[in-house]
């Protein structure tokens, strides 16, 4: 085999043939510079995306702000849905309306955190949605559901976030009304087994919560604050009903 054989056959063929389903085109010219400029539209916007998913061209700096910036549009946007179609969180906005503590817009903010967290709720500033720490738009809205009913029970029975049964009582009702254990909710009347799903989800998630307090000093602590009043903080389902 040649030298020049080898690169012939390496280089691309420069005239190929149009596809037989297309039309001959009049002014090739024209054509081909619209076909470039569509090729290099694309180029961009893949290499936008490879730039932010490998960080190529940025600064690790540039890239986690550009994370961040991302990341905070998803959270508002998700939040502003929700407020106007979940009908859990427009039951609780109502809710809280009536109980003399009403949600505004800047007491529901998005922001980042570490990444343990997906929410928090403090008296002073009201709710914080985690915008790093969402798997979807359902885990956002169980988040905001499960942070409103703290704030609830901070408005209308008074919680002392020091004294960890209190602690504990809000955190059995967030996980139990909130979401955070709805996989079995189908299925919980009638199925006894199901229903012991759910309370043993209820209170892992409460205890994980209570033993994140700073008043907190081990994990055994948090599971007989949780235990002590488990059983009638889980039937406790105000302002719902029952669990939805
Ligand atoms: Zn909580």
């Amino acid at each position: 085999m040649t030298q020049a054989q080898t690169e012939t056959q390496a280089a691309p063929q420069p005239q190929s043939p149009p596809p037989p389903t297309q039309p001959p085109r009049a002014t090739s010219e024209p054509a081909s510079t619209e076909k470039e400029k569509r090729e290099q539209k694309s180029f961009e916007r893949w290499r936008h995306t490879l730039s932010l998913i490998t960080g190529i061209g940025l600064s690790p700096e540039e890239f986690q702000a550009e994370i961040n910036k991302q990341d905070l549009k998803e959270c508002e946007l998700r939040r502003e849905q929700l407020v106007k179609n979940s009908p859990g969180v427009r039951f609780m906005m109502n809710n809280l309306q009536k109980a003399g503590c009403p949600l505004t817009k800047n007491m529901l903010e998005c922001g980042p955190c570490d990444m343990t967290k997906s929410g928090g709720f403090s008296k002073d500033h009201g709710i914080l949605l985690c915008q790093n720490g969402f798997f979807s738009k359902k885990h956002q809205e169980h988040t905001m559901i499960h942070e409103m009913i703290h704030m609830y029970d901070h408005c209308v029975f008074n919680v002392d976030w020091n004294n960890l049964r209190h602690h504990a009582c809000s955190e059995v009702r967030a996980a139990g009304l909130g979401g955070d254990c709805n996989w079995s909710r189908e299925v919980r009347r009638g199925f006894y087994t199901f229903t012991k799903q759910h309370q043993e989800c209820v209170k892992r998630r409460a205890i994980l919560s209570v033993q994140a307090n700073p008043k907190c000093p081990d994990r055994a602590t948090a599971e007989k604050a949780v235990n002590a009043v488990f059983e009638s903080c889980y039937n406790d389902t105000r302002p719902f009903d029952e669990f939805y």
